[in-house]
Formats: C-alpha cells, sequence, structure tokens
C-alpha cells in the first residue's frame, strides 16, 4: 500500500521571533527530506522578501513553499505590542476556515498545483485552535513552543496555582513566592510571573489564551521547543509528565548551522529579518577592541517610554562602556521614533557608541568586539547570546520575558536580572558590573553552557537526536 509522503505544515505566531525559529525548523525538515509548506501572513511574507534573500535561498529546497494568508486587519494597522491580542484574534478568524480547507486538500496553492495532502501540524503552541481541527481532521499536530520552557512551565502549572488560590494575587507585594510551581520553590516571585500585573485571570485575554494553550497540551502529538537538555533538564523532566513527547531541538540557528556546514551547504546571508538590517554595526564593531563592547537591543515588540531610554542612555554613557544600540523605528512607547532624538543621542557619544535601526544580530553577537549584552530577555535574544557565551544584563518587560530573566540570573547565572526597575545608576552600575567588575566569573559560566548549546547540536548530541526522532515520527505519524 502506498504511504502518503510526509508534508508538514509550519505556522508561526505573525511575529519577527518565531518567525525566525520556525523558518530555520522548516529548513531543518527540507534538509531531512521532509515536503514543508510553510504558512506565513501577508503582511510579514511582503517585508520577509523584501529584507532577506529567504526566497532565493529557499529554492534549493523543491520541496519547500510558502503559502499566504491574511492577518484579519487592515494595512495601515501598525501591529506593534499594543495591537497583538487584536492580532492574534483576528487572524484567528482567518486561520481557522483555511486550516480546516488546506487539510482537506480542498485548497489549492497560489500558482495552481495539486499539493500532497499535509500529514503533520506544527501550529505555534498559543494556536490551540490548530489542535482541535488537527483532531477533527485526522491530522497528527506537534505544536512548537517558541516561548521559554521556563515560561511553559509556569503555563501548565496555572490551573494549579489558581486551585491552591495563589492566582490572582492578593495584595500588591510583588516579591512573595510561589509556592505551587514544582521545580521553582523559593526562586519564583510574584514579579517574575509572565503575567505580572494579573488582577484577575478571567478577564486577562493573555492567561485565557495559555489556560486554553495547557487544555490542548495532552490532545497533541507532541511538542517541539527551542532548548537543549543540558539548559533545561530539570524542566524539561517536568513537562514531559503532561506532554511525553517532547522534542527539545535548539538552540535552532546553531542546530541550522551546523547541519549546513555538516553538509557543506553554504551559510551566506541567512536572515530572517522583518527589518533592513544594518551592517554599519558590524564595520563599526571591526573598529573596537576586543569584548569591549556592550550590545543594547529590545528585540522586536518591547517598546520604552522617552524616561526610560533616557535613564539607559545616561547609565550606559556614565559607565564609560562602549556600546551598540538598536533603537527600533518602534521602540518609542506610543510614537514614531524621532530621528532629531535619535541624532542628538548618537552625536552626544559618539566615540564611544553606535546606534542603528536594526542589526544583524546573530553576527552582532557573534563578533568578538562584543563583551555583554543587555537585553529585554526575549527567548530567541537569550539563546543566541547563551550560544555566543556572551553575559547579560536583563530587563525584562512582558511574558517570557520576566521569567528567563530570573533564570539568567538565579539559576544559570550567566547574568544580572535588573527586572522592574530603570534607574541610570543602578544601569551605570550593572554595565561595569558585567563587563569589568565581574566579568571574568560571567564569562566562566556563560562560555560553559556555550559549550553546551554546542555539543547538543552536534552528532549524537541531545538535541541533535531529538530532531532525528522528531523527523522520524513525522515519518510514522504520515503512515
Ligand atoms: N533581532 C535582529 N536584529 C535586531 C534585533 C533583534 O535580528 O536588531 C532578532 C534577534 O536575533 C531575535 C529576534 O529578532 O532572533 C527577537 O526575538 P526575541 O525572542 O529575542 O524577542 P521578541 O522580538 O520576540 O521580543
Amino acid at each position: 500500500m502506498d504511504h502518503p509522503s510526509p508534508h508538514v505544515l509550519l505556522f508561526p505566531l505573525p511575529i519577527q521571533s518565531p518567525i525566525n525559529s520556525m523558518l530555520q525548523l522548516a529548513e531543518l525538515f527540507c534538509l531531512a527530506g521532509l515536503q514543508v509548506t510553510f504558512l506565513n501572513t501577508n503582511h510579514n511574507q511582503k517585508l520577509l522578501l523584501r529584507y532577506t534573500n529567504v526566497e532565493s535561498r529557499f529554492r534549493q529546497y523543491p520541496r519547500f513553499r510558502f503559502r499566504t494568508i491574511s492577518d484579519g486587519l487592515p494595512e495601515e494597522n501598525p501591529r506593534s505590542s499594543v495591537q497583538f491580542g487584536e492580532l492574534i484574534s483576528s487572524l484567528q478568524a482567518v486561520a481557522e476556515p483555511f486550516l480546516r480547507e488546506i487539510l482537506i486538500g480542498s485548497s489549492s496553492s497560489s500558482d495552481g498545483d495539486t499539493e500532497a495532502p499535509l500529514t503533520c501540524v506544527i501550529p505555534d503552541g498559543l494556536f490551540y485552535y490548530a489542535v482541535d481541527i488537527g483532531n477533527e481532521m485526522g491530522v497528527p499536530v506537534i505544536p512548537f513552543d517558541t516561548i521559554s520552557p521556563c515560561c511553559l512551565w509556569i503555563y501548565l502549572c496555572i490551573p494549579k496555582l489558581i486551585q491552591a488560590g495563589e492566582i490572582p494575587f492578593k495584595g500588591n507585594d510583588l516579591d512573595v513566592l510561589f509556592e505551587n510551581v514544582a521545580g521553582m520553590q523559593g526562586l519564583l516571585r510574584r514579579r517574575d510571573f509572565p503575567f505580572y500585573r494579573l488582577i484577575d485571570y478571567a478577564t486577562d485575554p493573555y492567561c485565557q489564551i495559555a489556560l486554553k494553550e495547557v487544555e490542548s497540551i495532552p490532545q497533541c502529538n507532541g511538542l517541539i521547543l527551542n532548548t537543549f537538555e543540558d539548559l533545561d533538564g530539570p524542566l524539561l523532566s517536568l513537562i514531559r509528565s503532561h506532554c511525553p513527547q517532547t522534542y527539545a531541538t535548539g538552540p535552532l540557528h546553531l542546530h541550522l548551522k551546523t547541519k549546513l556546514a555538516d553538509k557543506r551547504i553554504p551559510i551566506s546571508a541567512s536572515s530572517n529579518s522583518l527589518w533592513e538590517e544594518d551592517h554599519s554595526s558590524i564595520q563599526w564593531l571591526d573598529a573596537q577592541p576586543i569584548e569591549s563592547v556592550i550590545y543594547v537591543s529590545f528585540g522586536s515588540m518591547a517598546t520604552l517610554s522617552k524616561e526610560e531610554i533616557l535613564e539607559f542612555w545616561h547609565g550606559l554613557v556614565n559607565s564609560g562602556i562602549r556600546f551598540l544600540w538598536v533603537m527600533r523605528s518602534n521602540l518609542l512607547r506610543g510614537e514614531e521614533m524621532n530621528h532629531q532624538f535619535v541624532k542628538e543621542l548618537a552625536e552626544g557619544c559618539k566615540e564611544r557608541a553606535y546606534i542603528v535601526s536594526w542589526a544583524p544580530q546573530e553576527k552582532v553577537l557573534a563578533h568578538s568586539a562584543i563583551g555583554g549584552f543587555l537585553t529585554h530577555s526575549g527567548w530567541n535574544s537569550t539563546m543566541e547570546s547563551i550560544v555566543q557565551g556572551k553575559p547579560m544584563i536583563c530587563w525584562a518587560v512582558y511574558v517570557d520575558q520576566r521569567v528567563t530573566s530570573r533564570f539568567v540570573g538565579e539559576v544559570w547565572k550567566i547574568g544580572v536580572d535588573m527586572k522592574d526597575t530603570c534607574d541610570r545608576y543602578i544601569i551605570e552600575k550593572m554595565v561595569k558590573d558585567l563587563m569589568v567588575t565581574n566579568r571574568d566569573e560571567f564569562k566562566k559560566s556563560a562560555e560553559k553552557l556555550s559549550i553546551l548549546a554546542k555539543e547538543s547540536v552536534g552528532e549524537g548530541g541531545s538535541s541533535y537526536n531529538a530532531l532525528e526522532c522528531l523527523v522520524d515520527d513525522i515519518k510514522k505519524l504520515s503512515r
């Protein structure tokens, strides 16, 4: 009897970091010989094609194709973090019928080709509805949770926290420790909780999505995470008590680079950026001494007030340390970044600082002039920093960033958690601490983790084996 050939549908959250990691996973699947369809929103696909060579890069994989759908929002919507909830629900309204259609094979691709039927769906973990649809249509679903595993584990504990009366919070003390998150006793404070301002879980839309995701996990055929056993082993064991087939395949960007190098495929420009990368940042770094620069970036979504930007600026300038800062055009909360404001900041410290609006981050972190990273603790940024063995100062804003930063400071001890303070004197002190005073200590632990990350994706490493196992399971599920 003929079996359908394995054909995977990848469906990322419509924002930079999941698009990055899902494209990396897509390419790893292509290298393993799977047929892959990557479902992107029209809005993001336009940006991806404008700023990257992704189209020509993926042309080497004839069994790969992009499909696009509307995200349901008008083109002029800025799709910033403020509109994130709106984006998720408008996309759901479009995606639900589309997924049903594509899973029964009644939708043909834009070029009119008839496609092999889809045999596995890999949606972002937040798209809990894709699990129901897959089950309804008899197609296996293995979500890829692109958030940090420490955050996912907290999500899985939310029902228990509600039952124990730990949430919603009683009182305003953010330093109260949680008692019912296994593996995090004595560590997790309310201020580290993903929804740290939680007043009522029943009305908090993000907490409700997290709860729906938690309900969907036992109905899945597995779960993919962008981490490695030596980093998150204890948490992975806990997560496996809810989903035994949890594949820890990360760090995915390094995994992909390693596989491409093994197959002697050139790793040219492999950006998946939705913004134009400013490569003058690399030229500037080329002229700086080794490990003398701290890289400052708050990812693709977080916003800061003008006061916060100025506190960071003064703290950095007063530290006397060189810095490279990514100031996105939408970094300033509530208003467009004024060119004059950025120009004045840059002029104020041009001998020691450089500002760009978007950087080739992986290359920046890999540069020998970089000695540390002042980050918002997004999961991709954290993994990219770990791979390069660069210690971090964490200034988390929301969701997984809040608990990831706690792990950076207290569990992995590869940096400091500056959470909830934005004061120029503290910033100055922490920058000096990371880059000078306690540099050797941080560097040692960061480099140790970097070695473990590299081993995990090498032949026989835990992430290498997890990916092989995932690909085998996808093939078996296709039969
Ligand atoms: N990034 C980049 N250039 C920049 C800033 C960020 O390429 O100037 C990339 C970075 O490498 C990472 C992603 O954008 O892969 C940000 O993801 P993360 O999970 O750290 O944060 P988020 O944007 O989701 O808050």
